[in-house]
């Protein structure tokens, strides 16, 4: 494993991290799904290598990495040795297929999607159809009881990267909110002060879950550091949870022309531009254009098919909402809970 990071950092490559299989029949496990392949497996093993068979769905930027890092996406049991395989598979290997999905708009002027025109990557359906690994790029293949190391440090960390990503959006979303009230003229007005007062309180408290998985940092005994599993699950769990509060806020707020603002060639065409202008117009110092501008960009982030595609990566990248309450649950401190909870009831702890 080692001598392969000395090598990627050398070569400077890109990876895409591959854990998520299709699953199948979610209630069943691995080794008794109807189709075999629903999770990756090992179909062959041979002096030099192993030939590997199944499909990795939504993988972030497969198609744009040099390797694609297969791990397995939960714990395995005995007798699903086949499926504890973690292996670096060159993206352009025989038998490696991806199908990429994207958001970027397909055509129309990229002055109407600010920022997926430019901020969006393709997700990939990554199909591996019997593809020879060789056995130097094979860091796990049959020991069952090390799969969910892998699967649950991926999970950590991609839910840090989560909460990164979403603490930056929160602001961005507070920012579009506070604009666009402006633009209307409405920033005084009580109850719209009260909507983004209330998304910057989610903003400042999912940026203090960041800034506190990050100050309680543990290392390992090799020294390598990790964040607080309780603060990134927690934080994670909250960003995900309240992304929709946030949104149907900044809708709330906005108005209907999130959807059915005039583009920017309507402002351009001489046929329309003095109407666009005068009916966009609010008397504020915001310009017709800007506020068309506002609207174009709340629309692409939040509105259709990019901020559809927000909408459910928060809540599944990195595992669903369920994932982080299971971590959460396991780290927090429930016996500081409960003794308040005994000292405020006035009742002893039971014997142990
Ligand atoms: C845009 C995007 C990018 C992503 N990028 C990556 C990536 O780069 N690499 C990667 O590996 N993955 C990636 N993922 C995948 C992500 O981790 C999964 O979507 C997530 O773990 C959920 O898995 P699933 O989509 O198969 O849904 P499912 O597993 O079908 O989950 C749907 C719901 O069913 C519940 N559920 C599932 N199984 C059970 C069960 N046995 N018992 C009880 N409840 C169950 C879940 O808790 C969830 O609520 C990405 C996802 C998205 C949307």
């Amino acid at each position: 494993m080692q001598a392969y990071v000395d090598d990627a950092i050398a070569a400077d490559i890109r990876i895409a991290e591959c854990i998520t299989d299709a699953k199948g029949n979610r209630s069943l496990a691995p080794a008794r799904q109807e189709d075999p392949d629903a999770y990756m497996h090992v179909v062959d093993r041979q002096s030099d290598g192993v030939v590997i068979r199944g499909a990795k769905l939504h993988i972030s930027a497969a198609s744009l990495c040099h390797d694609l890092l297969v791990m397995p996406t939960k714990a395995m049991k005995p007798g699903e040795e086949d499926y504890a395989i973690t292996c670096a598979v060159p993206v352009n290997s025989d038998g490696v297929s991806i199908i990429n999905t994207t958001y970027p708009p397909k055509g129309d002027d990229v002055r109407h999607f600010p920022v997926s025109s430019h901020a969006s990557m393709p997700d990939g359906f990554v199909v591996f159809d019997d593809v020879f690994v060789p056995i130097d790029r094979v860091f796990l293949d049959g020991e069952t009881a090390n799969a969910a190391v892998f699967a649950h440090s991926l999970g950590l960390w991609e839910r840090l990267g989560g909460i990164t990503a979403m603490v930056h959006q929160a602001d961005e979303l507070v920012g579009l909110a506070q604009l666009i009230a402006e633009a209307n003229g409405l920033a005084a007005v009580a109850h719209i002060r009260e909507k983004i007062d209330e998304m910057a309180i989610h903003a400042t408290l999912l940026r203090a879950g960041m800034e506190a998985a990050l100050a309680h940092a543990k290392a390992t005994p090799e020294g390598f550091y990790y964040p607080d599993e309780l603060f990134t699950n927690a934080a994670k769990y909250q960003g995900a949870a309240e992304f929709g509060r946030m949104v149907r806020n900044l809708h709330d707020i906005a108005g209907g022309s999130v959807l059915t603002a005039p583009s920017i060639a309507d402002l351009e065409n001489p046929d329309t531009r003095a109407f666009v202008e005068k009916y966009m117009d609010t008397g504020t110092n915001v310009s017709a254009e800007d506020r068309l501008r506002l609207f174009h960009a709340i629309r692409d982030l939040t509105a259709d098919a990019f901020g559809g595609w927000h909408l459910v990566t928060n809540l599944q990248s990195g595992g669903g909402l369920f994932a982080q309450r299971i971590v959460t649950r396991r780290h927090y401190d429930m016996a500081r809970a409960t003794s308040y909870a005994r000292e405020a009831a006035g009742i002893e702890a039971p014997p142990s």
